[in-house]
């Protein structure tokens, strides 16, 4: 059964690549009808904070991407990782070695003059424990193979060749007792039945040595899968500059779980030039065999316009309540609340038609549903001021009595007593309704303006016209 985890370093945020890394584990998962477990790699005491262990969670939730099981800390696990080590010597796969600071740092000179890469020297390989310094605290090193080669046979980058005699004798276990990063990564993996490992490529080289401890202690090598990093649109791998990097701050700018996956799936993978891909699709076609090795450019307005497609596909319910409940974090999200809940939740509910055929984000959509909730006086930006100075208010006075005779109030009858009142002044109908439209949203864009006289309906609809009347 195809077991896959998600390892994240808790330190700051859910990193947008690293929710890509999730999705990807998650879908192969569900793909082949495995689990995707998490790991908090917590073993850096003063990097680590439960603040970013908590954002972790939450954003893989926000996500829909959840664990099939509670997370694993790998700060807890630090007995099994020095007993694994302890074994390894045990088996004669690993050594103490008791080399003082100033011999490594002898070690690192030597090879910064011969213009090689630094590299222990095997000095403590096979010598005999008895012969170790009074008082000197050892690490634990492997017996790395000094000859031949390790080949990883990774399912994204294909077969890739390590010169043994390029991974040295690496440490496993520090002098104080804590494992290295490789080492408790191997021992997790291998303690959770973990099978297929798919992670950023940056990791690639570890992988290498990682081979190393599992044949070391005989256990099955688990599937790799490096797939790239993003990058930012000039190329660069994805940083600060590009713009946010922490998922939730994706959430604020007012993107839908459903949108973001879509675009995140697309980056490193692809099914045939499908852009829209829904979340059944996802499971049913994912396969990490079609990740691509080159790196994927992050691209917002390919976001924007695959979340503005997941807005007109979501249900006019479903949108509304997305709003109420992202609405603390959305920066205008203020709008929701300016009048009581039912009342928001009802007229968004009848503007969602118009509303969502605009919008790419739910801050769009709250934006444009602020006429809704607007105090009168209403607040005209300045284009639509100079619609209504430029003629626009003789218009809007010359609506308010033909609307106020309109009897059975919808959009259908408010359009014919429109209509009829342009055709009998010569006006085209443009030029009643983006007065209308001014008076009414105090904006120059708005949905369908008949729309929203219906939604605003009968009496608010005059009672704003009748601000504006010249
Ligand atoms: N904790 C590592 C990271 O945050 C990932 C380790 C792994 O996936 O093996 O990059």
């Amino acid at each position: 059964r195809v077991v896959t985890r998600f390892a994240p370093s808790p330190t700051g945020y859910l990193h947008i690549g690293g929710a890509r890394t999730a999705l990807f584990n998650w879908l192969y998962a569900r793909r082949m009808g495995g689990k995707m477990l998490l790991r908090i790699e917590d073993t850096d005491r003063e990097r680590s904070t439960e603040a970013a262990v908590s954002a972790i969670i939450e954003g893989l939730h926000w996500l829909g991407l959840d664990a099939d099981e509670p997370p694993v800390s790998q700060f807890a696990r630090a007995a099994r990782h020095r007993e694994v080590a302890e074994a390894l010597v045990a088996a004669g796969k690993a050594y103490y070695c008791y080399a003082s600071p100033a011999e490594l740092d002898e070690m690192r000179e030597k090879a910064k003059a011969e213009k090689r890469p630094p590299r222990y020297d095997g000095r403590w390989r096979d010598r005999d424990p008895s012969e170790a310094p009074a008082g000197v605290k050892p690490v634990i090193r492997i017996k790395a193979p000094l000859d031949g080669e390790t080949v990883v046979q990774d399912r994204v980058q294909g077969e890739v060749r390590f010169p043994n005699k390029d991974l040295d004798d690496f440490i496993l276990l520090r002098s104080d007792g804590t494992p290295t990063y490789m080492h408790a990564v191997v021992v997790d993996d291998h303690d959770m039945g973990v099978t297929h490992i798919i992670r950023g490529d940056d990791h690639l080289t570890n992988a290498g040595r990682q081979t190393l401890i599992y044949r070391a202690m005989d256990w099955d090598v688990p599937v790799f899968a490096h797939i790239p990093l993003i990058h930012g649109a000039d190329g660069a791998k994805l940083s600060k500059r590009h713009g946010a990097l922490g998922v939730e701050a994706y959430r604020e700018m007012g993107y839908l779980p459903v949108g973001l996956k879509n675009y995140l799936v697309r980056l490193g993978w692809s099914h045939g030039d499908d852009e829209i891909i829904s979340p059944e699709e996802m499971i049913a076609w994912f396969d990490i065999d079609d990740v691509n090795r080159g790196a994927a450019r992050f691209d917002f307005a390919k976001l924007d316009a695959v979340n503005g497609h997941w807005i007109r596909a979501s249900g006019d319910a479903e949108l509304v309540d997305m709003l109420m409940s992202v609405r603390e974090h959305l920066p205008n999200g203020a709008i929701l609340r300016s009048e009581p809940d039912e009342v928001v939740r009802d007229r968004l509910l009848r503007a969602m038609p118009g509303l969502k055929e605009r919008a790419k984000t739910l801050v769009e959509l709250a934006e444009s549903s602020a006429y809704l909730f607007a105090a009168r006086p209403l607040a005209i930006e300045p284009k639509a001021e100079e619609i209504l100075a430029g003629g626009g208010r003789e218009v809007v006075s010359g609506l308010l009595p033909v609307l106020e005779q309109v009897a059975d109030w919808n959009a259908a009858s408010v359009e014919a007593a429109v209509r009829d009142y342009a055709e009998q002044q010569g006006l085209k109908l443009g030029k009643a309704a983006q007065p209308l439209r001014a008076a009414l949203t105090g904006k120059t864009t708005s949905p369908g303006v008949f729309d929203v006289l219906d939604v605003l309906g009968r009496d608010e609809t005059l009672a704003r016209l009748r601000e504006q009347a010249a």
